[in-house]
């Protein structure tokens, strides 16, 4: 790709992007066959929405010191891929692969780490998936999540910053799709999703069984999944989202997830994962 093309997208403005395609997608699923009915879900909106506002608050700030502390270490040249000199198109797409390869090992331990749960099942807790769950991550997960995910990453393999602007490009829709209560045909599972993250794939990640919760975890490569052997399938018509010890409307709330981190929940489908 001609490095003007890349210096134009990369100077979209992400927030105005994402803003765009979840309008685009909401809109969509209030017209169209979807593939879950949904009761509340102006209620939904509402509670998913204010995690967006305190996000963008955090974000402003934490942005900027990924994307400085990013330059520094190009600048340094500290990482594995400095020492190979690689053209620029190759270093992109090393780039774009191994980010999603930190945050699927990110992503990983987070379901692991009984601590790191804690945060993380905020995004899990959602009952009804739509493109608004997009928006459902308790702000401190992130502050943790992308930073030490894209840190380590740039870190270990030496990759290059606009690889990290075009692979949060790419998150935008990613996630916003992965999300949407639409329903996607499963010819994407068995073609595109040899190798990307479909949305069907993603959805299993939603299940409440926990053997499905705790599988296909890579945000844009279904491949790292493929490769660790942590893919599975289920048919999407037989999702049940959701976490059990979050199906009470009084904990589906912004207030109350937003404190959840910091109260003793024990996960019911399992006992491996009990915080
Ligand atoms: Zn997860
Ligand atoms: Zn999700």
């Amino acid at each position: 790709m001609p490095m003007q093309i890349i210096e134009a997208l990369l100077n979209l403005n992400y927030t105005v992007a994402l803003i765009a395609l979840f309008t685009v997608f909401f809109t969509l699923e209030q017209l169209l066959n979807t593939q879950f009915r949904f009761t509340g879900r102006v209620n939904h909106l509402g509670n998913n929405l204010l995690f967006q506002v305190v996000l963008f608050g955090i974000n402003i700030f934490w942005a900027s010191v990924i994307v400085l502390a990013v330059d520094w270490l190009h600048e340094h040249k500290i990482g594995l891929l400095h020492q190979l000199e690689l053209p620029f198109w190759a270093a992109l797409i090393s780039g774009l692969l191994l980010y999603d390869f930190s945050a699927y090992w990110f992503h990983r331990m987070a379901h692991r780490v009984p601590f790191v749960w804690r945060f993380h099942r905020v995004h899990h807790s959602d009952t009804s998936l739509d493109s608004s769950s997009n928006f459902r991550s308790h702000p401190l997960e992130i502050l943790f999540w992308f930073g030490a995910s894209d840190l380590v990453a740039t870190a270990v393999f030496g990759l290059h910053p606009m690889a990290l602007g075009l692979y949060a490009l790419i998150l935008i829709p990613a996630f916003v799709i992965e999300h949407a209560n639409l329903r996607f045909p499963t010819w994407l599972d068995k073609t595109v999703g040899l190798v990307i993250t479909t949305p069907n794939f993603h959805k299993i990640h939603h299940d409440r069984d926990q053997h499905y919760t705790d599988s296909n975890y890579a945000d844009v490569f279904i491949l790292w999944d493929r490769l660790f052997g942590t893919f599975k399938y289920k048919p999407p018509d037989q999702i049940n989202f959701g976490l059990d010890e979050f199906d009470a409307p009084e904990k589906q709330t912004f207030w109350y997830l937003i404190r959840s981190p910091f109260m003793k929940i024990e996960r019911k489908t399992s006992d491996k994962l009990i915080s």
